[in-house]
């Protein structure tokens, strides 16, 4: 069975009625592009940069940030890598960094919040960005946006650091789309006016349910909270989708619901146009989408919304895959 998705590494990603979406992979590690590429990668979907932060005892400069982009967008040969600025807070920690200390920390200095209150790491990680951007196909995106003034001036800082730069005579290529995750439900409601004002989206489930149902994703307790295929998680994912498409946006995932065997059929219908997920499930979800109309899960999709539980949709999905039980 191994040898068998090995043959679909170097393949693209088309449904049984011939529609194309991309798989990506999550990374942390620089490294892990490595395991991303022998796992068939279209691309890199999330590159999370907090780790380049972790696991030392002060900042890394911008030359160190720019060598780390780079390689990673060197090795993916011009296929599109998604670099996310840095999440620190709520669980990541930092052991050189005081933060302030918080009764919620996943409700409080996080993400790009935690940026914009130090806007001198988050200049400097642009910068680093934007240097490495002629080493291939990048695409920068900004976690944990809840209002259009928090992207505005993520936007806002990184055209100073491209003017500066370019001012200082450094290359930078030309079109780099800039994107966010949708994580916060504030974002995902406010879709359409969000996706006037971006490239693209990346949905990032993890959070995005967490905050949806407000039940921490850590905590064993409320983990029956934790539901990806709930219709109300498909109707906000939904929403997102329809209002990029009316901008002319593109709209990926890379919350673990995107190597979901039983959410990537959904999302398939629901038209989700890029996938990404830790490089191992990738094989597997292409073989999977192979076997699957999209046209036909537009339609079991729009079922599933209606229902009120995710033990229904589940059934719901499992009826339909093909082989199924
Ligand atoms: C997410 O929230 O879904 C996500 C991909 O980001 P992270 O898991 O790093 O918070
Ligand atoms: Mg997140």
């Amino acid at each position: 069975r191994k040898t068998e998705l090995a043959k679909l590494k170097e393949m693209p990603t088309i449904a049984s009625d011939g529609a194309r979406v991309e798989l990506a992979a999550n990374i942390g590690q620089t490294v892990d592009v490595v395991k991303a590429i022998e796992n068939g990668a279209e691309g890199i979907g999330l590159f999370r940069t907090e780790f380049l932060y972790m696991g030392r005892d002060s900042f890394p400069s911008e030359a160190e940030q720019t060598e780390s982009y780079k390689y990673v967008l060197e090795s993916m040969k011009g296929k599109p890598v998604v670099i996310r600025t840095m999440d620190i807070g709520g669980d990541k920690e930092l052991p050189y960094l005081e933060l302030p200390k918080e009764s919620n920390p996943f409700l409080g200095l996080r993400a790009l919040r935690f940026c914009l209150t130090r806007e001198d790491l988050f200049r400097t990680q642009l910068r680093a960005l934007l240097r490495a951007s002629r080493y291939g196909n990048l695409k920068i995106m900004f976690p944990m946006i809840a209002v259009l003034s928090e992207l505005r001036e993520a936007k806002r800082l990184l055209e100073e650091e491209r003017s500066k730069l370019v001012a200082e005579g450094v290359e930078i290529a030309e079109n780099i789309e800039v994107g966010m995750m949708i994580e916060v439900p504030a974002a995902a409601i406010a879709a359409d006016l969000f996706a006037k004002e971006v490239d693209f989206f990346s949905i990032g489930t993890n959070d995005l349910i967490q905050y949806t149902m407000a039940a921490d994703r850590m905590n064993d307790t409320v983990s029956y909270l934790y539901q990806p295929c709930h219709p109300v998680i498909l109707r906000l994912v939904r929403m997102v989708i329809r209002a990029a498409e009316a901008e002319g946006k593109w709209v990926g995932m890379c919350g673990e619901m995107a190597g979901d065997p039983n959410a990537v059929p959904l999302l398939l219908g629901l038209g989700l146009h890029e996938f990404s997920m830790s490089a191992g499930s990738i094989l597997a979800t292409r073989e999977l989408i192979g076997q699957l109309s999209q046209a036909e899960w537009a339609k079991i999709a729009e079922e599933a919304i209606l229902m009120q539980t995710q033990e229904e949709v589940i059934q719901h999905v499992q009826e339909h895959v093909k082989g199924a039980k």
